[in-house]
């Protein structure tokens, strides 16, 4: 990690792989991104605050960097294609570096900002106190991101702390697994995901007492499988190996969190 660039050496080996901001900004215009997002240096809330300053002042820096290059590249794009271009709030576990990173680069001015660093600390815990310092210096009329987040109690937090957008593989992953998220009694209500309590369970695919279940998996669910299908046909799937069983559970999971981000929106 260079002042400048980040530099990457795949397997150890001799080849290198330079990452500038410029680059960093210039790939995901090739992506097509609609929402890209500028270069950091990420940090583990345990690092010592000398780290977590020059995270700070990269992350600034470079943010600087990326919004000039953005504002280069859109001008070759049409005004109604036009990306978003987002910061990152570094600053670990410090409140005042938190404030100071989210203000310098609101100075730059973004269309949001996304949560950054590791958001658990040495044994796994999910550090919402942390989350919250880099919520509270974001502007509230932006978007708040909330990335690689996260389970649905750790999402229930983030969205009362003003986080808006989220991006995480647990519903597709554990859908792959065969574990499938369902609301609990009265867990699918406004009052339920808001209540502290478990307003979920999971529900294993493979379970035994499924082999013959006609029932959908969630009778209150709206997805391709739970209007489509039994118990006893995803058990199947998946017994058999059918690639339709992960395509199926996907959808699911999918919907599963789409729900609980519409119940977390009820006024
Ligand atoms: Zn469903």
């Amino acid at each position: 990690m260079r002042d400048k660039e980040i530099i990457f050496r795949p397997d150890r080996g001799k080849e290198k792989i330079t990452f500038t901001p410029e680059k960093c900004i210039q790939v995901q215009f090739q992506y097509g991104s609609d929402i890209m997002m500028a270069l950091d240096m990420c940090t583990h809330p345990g690092d010592p605050i000398d780290v977590q300053r020059r995270s700070v002042e990269l992350t600034v820096r470079w943010g600087e960097r990326c919004k000039a290059e953005f504002e280069k590249l859109i001008r070759q794009t049409k005004p109604e294609k036009r990306p978003l271009l987002f910061g990152i709030v570094q600053g670990g576990a410090d409140p005042e570096l938190r404030m100071e990173c989210g203000r310098r680069l609101e100075e730059i001015g973004f269309d949001g900002y996304g949560f950054g660093g590791w958001p658990l600390d040495a044994d796994g815990s999910f550090r919402a106190d942390i989350l919250k310092m880099a919520a509270d210096a974001m502007p509230d009329h932006k978007i708040k991101y909330a990335m690689g987040l996260g389970k649905p109690e750790e999402i229930v937090q983030c969205v009362q702390m003003g986080y808006n957008l989220f991006d995480c593989v647990i519903p597709t992953r554990e859908a792959r697994h065969q574990r499938l998220y369902v609301f609990s009694e009265n867990g699918a209500t406004r009052e339920g995901v808001r209540s502290g309590g478990k307003f979920y369970r999971f529900y294993y695919a493979m379970d035994d007492k499924n082999a013959r279940d006609a029932r959908p998996v969630d009778e209150s669910c709206d997805c391709e499988l739970c209007k489509n299908h039994s118990r006893a046909y995803l058990h199947h799937l998946f017994r058999v190996n059918d690639p339709q069983a992960m395509h199926l559970a996907t959808a699911h999971n999918l919907r599963f969190f789409g729900r609980l981000m519409q119940l977390l929106q009820e006024k």
